[in-house]
C-alpha cells in the first residue's frame, strides 16, 4: 500500500517510512498509509511566506477570486471521483454531497463576494474616513493588508473536504497562503481534493500546500505573520492554543470544537402542527447525516415537559426507518462511522450519558447492517436517550460524536434558555416554532452561548437549509466550549487573514495610500469632463464643478404636481413655518437630486454607460426657493471589472448653496466602458 504523500516546497513528498495504516470505515480494508517523515516543516512554512505569499500580492482580490471560480468549476467536474473516495469514510452519496458539493458552494460564494464585495485592488479600505482635526488637514481611515505569513489549517476528520476549503477559500481571497493538515483518519480523501487543486493548474507556487500526517515542529517555527485555524476537538485545540510560541509570537489562532448543539421545540408546535413535524424531522436527519459526526448536530432536543413522550414516539417511529450500512447500496440512509477507533469513543461516551437518561432507540452494540460486515466496518444505530431530569450534568457536557441525541423536558422558555445556555458555548442552536414572540425569547436568553441560531417552521422550512448546515455567508463558530472562534461570516472570513491598520495623514496622503479619494485632497478640474473619459483614463481626483442653479418656487411647486410628492413642507408655507426644522416651503431633497444630476451630466454619448445607485446620501441644510445650487463631483473610486469591458466608479457628490454649506453629499455609482480595442 502506497504512503500518501505530501505536497511540499512546490513538489510532492513521499514519506521517508512506511506510515501508519488507514482503514475502510466500511470493510476495515486497508485504504493508504500515512506519514509526514522526512518534512522540514520550518521550510514549509517559510516556502509559503517567500513564494506563495508574493504570488498572491500580485493579483488582486478580483484576480484571485476568479481563479476561486476556475477552481471550483475544475473540483466540480471531478466530484464523481471524490464521492467515490468519500464513500469509504463510511459517507452516504448524501453525505458526500454535503462534503463536497458544500466545499466547493463555498468556493464559488467566495468568488461571487470577492467580485462584488471587495475592490479591484490589493488593499480593502474598511470603513470612512474619520475627521481628526477641526481644519480638516488631519484625517484618519482603516486598511486591511494580507499577514505575510501562512494559513495553517489543522482540519477534523468528518469534513475532509469542506473543511479545506471553507478554510482555503477567504485566505486565498485575502492573499495569504494555506497550508492544509488533514485529520489523519480520512486524510486519503483530502489528498486526493489536494491533487486535483494542484493538477488544476490555477494555483500561484506557494499558495497552497499540504501535510499528511503529524505536523511535527511545524509549532517551532510559527511567527507573528502566520495563523492557525483549528478544527477539532476541545482538548486538542486548548493544547495546541496554549503552545509556547503561539503565545510568545501572539499567533492569531482560531478555534472550531466540539458543541452541545440544542434544538428546542415551542410549546406552541403540539402533535399535529407543521412544526411538531418538522422538529422530528430535523432531529433524526441531524442524527443521521455523516452518522451524527457533525459538530453542529442536535446532541439535546429539549421539548415542553408535557410533549416528551409525544416527542419521543414520533422520534422513535421516524429513527425505526433508517437503513444502516454500506453508503454504495441504494437502500441505505446511514453509512459507518469514519474508524472503529471512533466508534469505540462513541460507546464510551453513550455509557455516560445513560448515567442520566435511559436508551429509547437503537442498541449500541448490536446493529442490523444492509450489504456489509457489522463488525468490520465502523457501523452503529442511531442512539436515542431519555433523560427525564434535565438538571443532571451528563446531557450538557458529553459530546457522543456520532449518531447520539437526548432529549429532555423544560418548563417554560426561561427554563428553556437556562438549558439550552448549559451547553456553555454552541456553534448551533435552533428553536422550531410558530410563535414569534417565544422564538425571540430563546433567541436572545441563548445568543451570547451561540454562534448561529436558527428559527425553524412552516413559512420558511421549504427553503430552510437546516440546523447543521454552515453557511459561507454567515459565520461559522461559537464561544466558550465551542472553541470562541469565527471562521467564514463572508468577507469578514477575509478579513481575518488581514492586519487592520490605522492610517493617519493628510487627505492627499490618505488618497494616495488607499487610492481612493479622501474630502480635502486635491481635484484636478482643468481637463476635460471626466463624463468623457474611458476607464483607462479616468484619474482618482478628476472633477468637474457646474453651477450655479436658482431653485425657485415655481420648480418646487411644479415638482410636487409632477411626481405627486406635495408633502406639506414643499407645499403649505404655514404648516412647513410650523416644522421646527424648517422657516418655510424647502425643496424636495429629490429636486436638489436630479438638479445637481442635470448640472453634472455630459449628455452625449460617451464612456458612461448607466448610473447604477447612489449611497450614503444626507440631506445636510434644506433648500429654499431662491437658494442657488452648485455641484462638485469627483472621481473616488476607480474598479475596472476582470473579464468585462467595462468598470465601475464611484463619484463623490457635493451640492452646495450660495454660503457654500452642503445641502446634499452622496455617492454615485456608475459604469464605465473601457477603451474600445480600436482605441488601445
Ligand atoms: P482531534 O483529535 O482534536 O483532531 C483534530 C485535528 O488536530 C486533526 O487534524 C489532528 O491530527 C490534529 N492534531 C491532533 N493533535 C495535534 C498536535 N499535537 N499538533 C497538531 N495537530 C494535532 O479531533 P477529531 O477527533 O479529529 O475531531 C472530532 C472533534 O472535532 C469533535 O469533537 C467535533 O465536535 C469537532 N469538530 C468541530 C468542528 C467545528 O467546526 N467546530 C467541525 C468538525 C469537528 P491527527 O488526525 O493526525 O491526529
Amino acid at each position: 500500500m502506497v504512503a500518501l504523500r505530501s505536497y511540499v516546497n512546490g513538489d510532492w513528498h513521499v514519506p521517508s517510512d512506511e506510515g501508519a495504516p488507514l482503514h475502510d470505515a466500511v470493510t476495515g480494508d486497508e485504504v493508504a498509509r500515512v506519514s509526514s517523515a522526512g518534512i522540514d516543516m520550518a521550510s514549509v512554512l517559510e516556502h509559503g511566506r517567500s513564494k506563495g505569499g508574493p504570488a498572491l500580492a500580485e493579483l488582486t482580490f478580483h484576480q484571485r477570486a476568479a481563479l476561486l471560480k476556475a477552481l471550483a468549476s475544475h473540483l466540480r467536474e471531478h466530484r464523481e471521483e471524490l464521492y467515490a473516495l468519500s464513500a469509504r469514510t463510511g459517507a452516504t452519496l448524501a453525505d458526500s454531497k454535503f462534503d463536497i458539493d458544500g466545499g466547493i458552494g463555498v468556493l464559488f460564494s467566495y468568488s461571487s463576494k470577492g467580485r462584488r464585495e471587495l475592490p479591484n485592488d490589493t488593499v480593502y479600505v474598511d470603513g470612512s474616513v474619520e475627521a481628526l482635526g477641526k481644519g480638516g488637514t488631519f484625517v484618519g481611515q482603516h486598511v486591511c493588508t494580507p499577514l505575510r505569513g501562512v494559513a495553517v489549517q489543522i482540519n477534523a476528520f468528518n469534513f475532509p473536504v469542506w473543511g479545506p476549503l471553507e478554510k482555503f477559500a477567504p485566505a486565498f481571497l485575502a492573499g495569504v497562503p494555506t497550508l492544509i493538515k488533514p485529520a489523519t483518519q480520512t486524510a486519503y480523501l483530502t489528498h486526493r481534493l489536494v491533487e486535483l487543486m494542484v493538477e488544476s493548474d490555477l494555483l500561484p507556487e506557494g499558495s497552497l500546500q499540504l501535510v499528511c500526517g503529524s505536523v511535527g515542529d511545524l509549532f517551532d517555527h510559527l511567527t507573528d505573520q502566520d495563523l492557525v485555524s483549528f478544527t477539532g476537538s476541545a482538548a486538542t485545540g486548548q493544547r495546541l492554543r496554549a503552545h509556547p510560541v503561539v503565545a510568545a509570537n501572539s499567533v492569531r489562532f482560531n478555534v472550531e470544537a466540539d458543541s452541545l448543539n440544542c434544538s428546542v421545540l415551542g410549546p406552541d408546535a403540539v402533535p399535529g402542527t407543521d412544526e411538531f413535524k418538522l422538529f422530528v424531522k430535523q432531529l433524526v436527519t441531524e442524527m443521521t447525516v455523516k452518522a451524527g459526526q457533525k459538530c453542529t448536530a442536535i446532541r439535546r432536543a429539549l421539548v415542553p415537559e408535557h410533549l416528551l413522550d409525544d416527542v419521543v414516539e414520533a422520534a422513535r417511529e421516524r429513527l425505526a426507518r433508517v437503513v444502516v450500512g454500506n453508503p454504495a447500496s441504494e437502500q441505505v440512509t446511514m453509512g459507518a462511522l469514519a474508524s472503529l477507533e471512533q466508534r469505540e469513543e462513541v460507546r464510551r461516551s453513550l455509557k455516560a450519558l445513560l448515567e442520566a437518561g435511559t436508551l429509547v432507540h437503537g442498541d449500541p452494540e448490536r446493529v442490523e447492517v444492509v450489504d456489509a460486515d457489522a463488525e468490520r466496518g465502523a457501523f452503529l444505530p442511531p442512539l436515542l436517550v431519555r433523560c427525564a431530569d434535565p438538571e443532571l450534568p451528563q446531557p450538557h457536557e458529553v459530546e457522543a460524536f456520532g449518531p447520539v441525541s437526548t432529549i429532555m423536558p423544560y418548563r417554560d422558555a426561561d427554563h428553556a434558555v437556562e438549558l439550552a445556555r448549559r451547553g456553555k458555548g454552541s456553534l448551533a442552536g435552533s428553536v422550531v416554532t410558530a410563535d414569534a414572540e417565544f422564538a425571540r425569547k430563546v433567541v436572545l436568553g441563548a445568543a451570547s452561548r451561540h454562534g448561529r441560531m436558527l428559527v425553524l417552521n412552516s413559512r420558511n422550512a421549504k427553503e430552510s437549509t437546516g440546523h447543521g448546515s454552515p453557511l459561507p455567508m454567515l459565520v461559522h463558530g461559537g464561544p466558550g466550549r465551542a472553541g470562541g472562534g469565527e471562521e467564514m461570516g463572508g468577507i469578514r472570513g477575509v478579513l481575518h487573514h488581514m492586519q487592520r491598520t490605522a492610517v493617519q495623514a493628510d487627505p492627499d496622503t490618505l488618497t494616495a495610500v488607499t487610492g481612493q479619494w479622501v474630502t480635502g485632497s486635491q481635484r484636478n478640474t482643468a481637463d476635460q469632463h471626466p463624463f468623457t473619459k474611458y476607464l483607462e483614463d479616468l484619474r482618482i481626483g478628476d472633477s468637474v464643478v457646474a453651477g450655479p442653479r436658482k431653485v425657485t418656487l415655481e420648480d418646487v411647486q411644479h415638482f410636487a404636481e409632477f411626481t405627486g410628492d406635495t408633502f406639506y413642507a414643499h407645499t403649505d408655507e404655514e404648516a412647513a413655518r410650523a416644522n421646527p426644522f424648517f422657516e418655510g416651503k424647502v425643496a424636495h431633497g429629490y429636486l436638489v437630486v436630479s438638479f445637481a444630476a442635470g448640472l453634472f451630466v455630459h449628455p452625449d454619448p460617451g464612456p458612461v454607460l448607466a448610473n447604477y445607485g447612489l449611497e450614503n446620501l444626507r440631506f445636510l441644510t434644506p433648500t429654499y426657493p431662491g437658494d442657488e445650487i452648485t455641484v462638485t463631483m469627483t472621481a473616488k473610486q476607480i474598479t475596472p471589472r476582470v473579464n468585462a469591458e467595462h468598470g465601475e466608479v464611484r463619484w463623490d457628490v457635493d451640492v452646495t448653496n450660495q454660503n457654500g454649506d452642503s445641502v446634499a453629499k452622496y455617492d454615485v455609482l456608475t459604469l464605465v466602458a473601457k477603451r474600445p480595442e480600436e482605441q488601445k
